[in-house]
């Protein structure tokens, strides 16, 4: 059965882009008699917020947006990504990285000229991790993308369905070795997706242009794990009149702040086209 989510982080309020994502997302899934789930990304307690969530609720409520109950709450379910990544781990996939964002950056820089746009590393010799793990030292677990392409006898193979494109070849070196265990909070966004997306049964994964580079990290991991791979649809990016995406910093845009205004759902849908 079709199913599709909207899977926002509650790290702020929802401005216009989320509604026009929610409500592609909503609609594609009333199109086709299928189900829209409302997934919460919230592993990153850090950056989110209980009013941001409970914000999420009243907003999709406000535009007429009825979901799935209850709804998945990724900060519920670590087990599930630590299970994902165990499997990763016993595979030999994933390396331990102690280096701070700054000495990642400067690794980038550093490379012969085009080299490395994104990071790629390796596993640090036996003796100096048992070192610094002896020292305490905190630790990213990254996806080595060369023991990746080992496992797969290449990445040639590998692609997505991209809805109304056909096939597109995954090219998961766009992400280089990705994060998947951050040091701070033990798991990262590209392995909850993809398990999250497998546990709810996602046959349509539709969200914004701006994920189009984690769709080919996500199917890497998708083939990895033996997850069924969805198909894919990544809608346009709504700017706002000075032709910029619009963010969650601009509070003018938030959707509740929209309501204030007296702007009603409907004349928000229709002006984003779903009238
Ligand atoms: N949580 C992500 C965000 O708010 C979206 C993840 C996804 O749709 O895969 O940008």
């Amino acid at each position: 059965m079709f199913a599709t989510r909207f899977a926002p982080s509650p790290t702020g309020y929802l401005h216009r882009g989320h509604a026009f994502s929610a409500l592609t997302a909503y609609s594609a899934a009333l199109a086709a008699g299928g189900r829209f789930v409302l997934r919460i990304e919230d592993i990153d307690a850090t950056r989110c917020r209980p009013q941001f969530e409970a914000a999420i609720y009243e907003d999709l409520a406000w535009l007429g947006l009825s979901r799935e109950t209850p709804v998945r709450r990724q900060s519920e379910h670590r087990a599930d990504y630590q299970a994902a990544l165990d499997r990763l781990k016993a595979e030999g996939l994933l390396y331990r990285c102690f280096r701070t964002r700054r000495e990642v950056a400067e690794a980038i820089a550093s490379a012969p000229h085009g080299a490395m746009e994104v990071f790629r590393g390796a596993p640090l010799a036996p003796d100096e991790e048992a070192q610094r793990l002896a020292a305490g030292e905190p630790y990213a677990w990254r996806l080595s993308l060369a023991a990746a392409e080992r496992r797969l006898g290449g990445f040639e193979g590998l692609f997505f369905v991209e809805e109304g494109e056909g096939i597109v070849p995954a090219r998961p070196q766009l992400g280089g070795d990705v994060v998947l265990a951050r040091k701070d909070v033990g798991v990262a966004y590209h392995l909850a997706v993809v398990v999250d997306d497998a546990l709810q049964g996602m046959t349509h994964v539709i969200r914004g242009q701006d994920l189009f580079e984690a769709t080919h990290v996500q199917r890497l991991l998708q083939a990895l794990l033996g997850l069924p791979a969805p198909v894919y649809r990544h809608h346009r990016l709504l700017t706002g009149p000075d032709g910029k995406r619009f963010a969650k910093r601009d509070r003018a845009e938030t959707l509740r702040s929209l309501r204030e205004q007296g702007m009603s759902a409907s004349d928000l849908r229709k002006e984003l086209g779903f009238g």
